[in-house]
């Protein structure tokens, strides 16, 4: 069996090693020693980086009970190896992952959740609890969690025997296992984990919640920690100081001021829309036909002409038809008189392959590339 370095001294980053196998597996090697500081995969966390003889170690992952490391060239069985660990990647994710016992002992404490489910990203983390946590519960986890970092407690590792597991309290409790590895943050928490963590709960340096959501009936969380915390709490402070700039807003008022922002632009909107089917108006040129109007524009939309068909209406108007051309076709709408309406829109639906319809005293559709002075005629003619 390995003798897995990494379990026992989680600082061990460079160490010397006998190849014990070395098996062809299509274009790698899989390569198994008699002792080694690579976590494999398991427990949320991502296999550790690194080289083997300066070679680039792809991938570690736990076979058999045997830590496998694959690399792309041949060991010689029986050689010594020096092995060498991502040291800044591995230590961030012990940063990563003993922040997350923090927050899940907490939660426990607090709430009596248990984490039912762990996912460990390059930065983020999502923890999953079987129950329901508020946005105000979390306020208090995380301050509990950074109080916790701050005691700069003990983290201890222990294989208890089974004998001593049942006097033991700790969460994730696996029963009578033979090689149950627990990883205890003195006061704090308890768990059986297989992952390295760092020496004391200080080294963890930030814990951040920074959503939640609910999920299966409990509460998916996602939280950030150690030097991840840091470059997240860097990129929101340069995203919020551009925010400063542009808006010319003091520090903790960008949100206010954006609200402004959005406030004075929906404003003005309205009052574009407002304009724009007054210059729609101006800019027509109705055509009386029988006590009824009719009038080809172009690119002005369905409420431009609904307005401009309203406002005709107004002057004891049987029907009013409009066009506008857009793109390759004509919009049209026709209001007023439920006789007319209902004419107007067959003709222009089965004479002129448009599509459209509504209710009966008004109605709007398209109708395909025409020429004005021919719909125009057509609608004529029917007035
Ligand atoms: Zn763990």
């Amino acid at each position: 069996m390995t003798k897995r370095l990494y379990e026992r001294d989680a600082y061990c980053r460079e160490f010397t090693a006998t190849v014990v196998s070395c098996e062809q597996d299509g274009e790698v090697y899989r390569v198994v020693l008699d002792q080694t500081a690579f976590f494999p995969e398991g427990g949320g966390q991502a296999a550790d980086e690194g080289t083997l003889n300066g070679e680039a170690v792809q991938d570690v992952q736990l076979k058999d009970g045997e830590v496998v490391h694959t690399v792309s060239a041949p060991l010689a069985v029986g050689s010594t190896v020096h092995g060498c660990l991502n040291w800044p990647l591995r230590f961030e994710r012990m940063q990563s992952h003993a922040g997350e016992h923090i927050v899940s002992g907490v939660v426990h404490r607090l709430f009596g959740y248990d984490n039912v489910g762990f996912h460990m990203s390059e930065a983020l983390m999502t923890v999953d609890f079987n129950g329901p946590l508020s946005a105000e519960d979390l306020e208090t986890v995380e301050r509990e969690a950074n109080a916790a970092v701050w005691q700069n407690a003990a983290i201890t590792v222990s294989f208890p025997t089974p004998e001593e597991q049942a006097t033991l309290t700790y969460r994730s409790k696996l029963e009578n296992i033979d090689d149950l590895r627990l990883v205890t943050m003195e006061g704090i928490d308890c768990c059986a984990c297989c992952a390295p963590h760092p020496a004391r709960t200080g080294e963890i340096g930030l814990v951040k919640i920074v959503d939640s959501i609910p999920y299966k009936g409990g509460t998916r969380i996602t939280m950030l920690a150690g030097k991840h915390a840091l470059a997240d709490y860097a990129a929101l402070n340069r995203v919020n100081k551009s925010l400063m700039k542009l808006l010319s807003a003091p520090r903790e008022a960008v949100a206010e001021a954006v609200n402004r922002h959005v406030e004075a632009e929906q404003t003005l909107r309205a009052e574009n829309q407002q304009l724009l089917k007054r210059v729609a108006l101006c800019e027509l040129k109705p055509i009386a036909v029988n006590g009824s109007v009719m009038a080809a524009t172009a690119d002005i939309g369905f409420d431009e002409m609904r307005y401009c068909a309203n406002t005709l209406m107004e002057n004891d108007t049987k029907a009013c038809v409009l066009l506008s051309a857009v793109g390759e076709g004509y919009l049209y709408v026709a209001a007023g008189d439920a006789a007319v309406v209902k004419a107007v829109v067959t003709l222009l639906n089965t004479q002129f392959g448009g599509k459209g319809g509504g209710k009966p005293n008004y109605a709007q559709g398209k109708v395909p590339s025409k020429s004005a002075e021919e719909l125009l005629a057509a609608v004529e003619a029917l007035l």
